[in-house]
Order: structure tokens, then sequence, then C-alpha cells
């Protein structure tokens, strides 16, 4: 069982074991998905899951979201280490890459398996109909079917979390998504599998992220309850729009944050997520923004808002 290697990953090496020890320490995360550069979005998750974790003397851990490989952008992991570097944000132990850990995923798949609580589906995306699945292959293929996913079967009644930034969110799976797919026809473990099965792995203890993966989250935390895994705490932030009002992307083309001065970058994720450094920091190193930062962070000071613009030359 899956709940049994967790230890595997608990305590990796840590720069800043602030004088206490290792599993009294709660652990953050920042986990990009490797299509683009770092843009002002995501530099924002980066900042807002660094701060949650420093101001509360937690690890921050780096994960590089690779699985997707179709999506994957050559040389954009190291070039997304290279900016956080340069925005001095410093994570502790080994990046952990998910591309290299099919194997967990593997062993949480057939975890579900043991207990029929997956099965194998036909269906293309046109037949499994928009956005609720209509339970076609539930109680087996169609004959003369060939098997391309794998779907977990949704569970009655409603999945909910209570969120460190918006409250309580809750939905029922079944009902909103129905069975939803844990290994792709394309043969790439899904995203939320992956999530829940890493975070859980890597002892996480609080995720902070941007508020489009909030509905996400019911996905991750049911499969987490599924697998015996434990569930972190989830706080999501606002999400960084452009000028069309859509979240700031690789698809719309957003600006890499290595185009401008780090201490700008600094300043604007602060102030964007609710916390206005004093002026006299201006043009510092990220790293005296950060100092401040952290005696001042809360999240209860980060707008609830799902979505905001960007500040002005982000926008674009
Ligand atoms: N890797 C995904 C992204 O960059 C998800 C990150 C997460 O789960 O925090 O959007």
């Amino acid at each position: 069982m899956v709940v049994a290697t967790l230890d595997a990953m608990a305590h990796p090496r840590s720069e800043t074991m602030d004088g206490r020890p290792p599993e009294s320490r709660g652990r953050g995360r920042f986990a990009p998905s490797p299509t683009g550069e770092l843009h002002f979005g995501s530099a924002v998750a980066a900042v807002a899951s660094y701060l949650d974790a420093r101001s509360r003397g937690d690890e921050w851990l780096l994960r590089i979201d690779d699985i997707d490989t179709p999506r994957v952008a050559p040389g954009a992991g190291a070039a997304i280490l290279r900016e956080l570097e340069r925005l001095e944000l410093a994570w502790d132990g080994e990046v952990v890459h998910q591309s290299a850990r099919r194997e967990r995923y593997e062993a949480a798949l057939q975890a579900l398996r043991a207990r029929d609580l997956c099965f194998p589906c036909a269906c293309t995306r046109r037949e499994a109909g928009g956005r609720i699945y209509p339970g076609t292959c539930r109680s087996g293929l169609p004959p003369g079917r060939r098997a391309r996913s794998v779907r977990v079967r949704a569970g009655d009644g409603a999945c909910e979390v209570v969120d460190l930034v918006r409250g309580r969110f809750r939905k029922d799976l079944a009902l909103e998504v129905g069975d939803f797919i844990v290994y792709r026809a394309d043969g790439i473990f899904a995203y939320h599998l992956a999530t829940a099965v890493d975070d859980a792995e890597q002892g996480i203890t609080r995720v902070v992220r941007g508020a489009d993966l909030l509905f996400a989250t019911l996905h991750q935390v049911y499969l987490q309850d599924l697998l015996g895994l434990r569930r972190p705490e989830y706080g999501h932030v606002p999400v960084a729009t452009g000028r069309g009002g859509k979240k700031l992307s690789k698809q719309t083309r957003a600006a890499p944050t290595s185009a401008r001065p780090a201490s700008d970058v600094a300043r604007d994720a602060l102030t964007f997520l609710g916390h206005a450094p004093p002026p006299d920091l201006e043009g510092s190193p990220p790293s005296e923004f950060w100092s401040w930062a952290r005696g001042e962070w809360s999240l209860e000071c980060v707008p609830r808002a799902a979505s905001r613009p960007s500040p002005p030359d982000w926008d674009e």
C-alpha cells in the first residue's frame, strides 16, 4: 500500500532547519509545470507558497510537474530553477521530478484497482460526453471495445475542503464530473493522481497555489482519502489575469519575469498578495523583501477573490 512508503521522501535534507527537529516542521511546496518560463502568475504562486512556509518556519520544497510530457517545453524546467534562484527563493532538499516517479503512481493505481475503486474505460473524449461522465464503462467494457483509460469511481456525497483563504468549498464529484480519469488514453498518469500521491508522499502539510486549482483540490483530496493518504491543508490565492481578463499563461504569451529586475518582481508579487512592502525597499535584492515579508505574512491579508488583474507592465 502506498502509505508504507511515505517515509522514503519524508525528510529530505533541509538548508534551513531552524533549530527544530524535522518531524515537527510543516512543509510547503511549489510545483510548476515546465511548459514555459516563470511568468508573473506563476511567480505569485511561488512567492505565496514560499512565504507561507518560511513565515511558519516550515520547509519549502520544489517539484517539477513534468508528467504531462507532451506539454513540457524543452529547457523550461531549468529556466524555472534559474529564475527562482535569481529571485532568491531558496528551496529545501533535492528537486523532485514527477517524470521519475511513475512507479509510485502505478502503485497507487494498483491500490485503487485492488479495491475495485477504479475501472478501465473505452470511451473517447466525445463518447464520454461533455463534462460529466455518463458511467458507460462503470460496470464493464462494452462488447468488442478496448480499454483506453482508467477512471476512478466518484463516490456519492459531497467532497469538502475548508480552504485557508477561500473558506468552505464543497461539491458532489459524482454530480459535477462523474468518474474521472486517473490514467490517460495516451499512457500518462493524470495530474490529479500524481499530485495526490506526491503531496502525501513528500509529507506536504500546506499547499498554497492559485485559485484556478480549487476544484482540482477536491479531486486530489478525494483520491488521498481513498488511498489512505494524509491530506494537506490548502490555501488558494488569486490568479493573476491579463488585459483580456484571462489568466496569465504561456497561451496568453505572459512575459517571463526574467526580463524584469528581480526587486520589481518581488515588490509586485507581494503587493498583488495584499502585502505592500515599504517604499524604502525599492530596488533592494529580493531576499530583503522576503525578510521583511516573513514577519508580515498572513493568509488573512491575501485577497479572497479567485482572480485579480496583474499590476501594470505584467498584464500583456
Ligand atoms: N503543476 C501544476 C501547475 O503548474 C499544478 C501545481 C499544483 O498542484 O500546485 O499548474
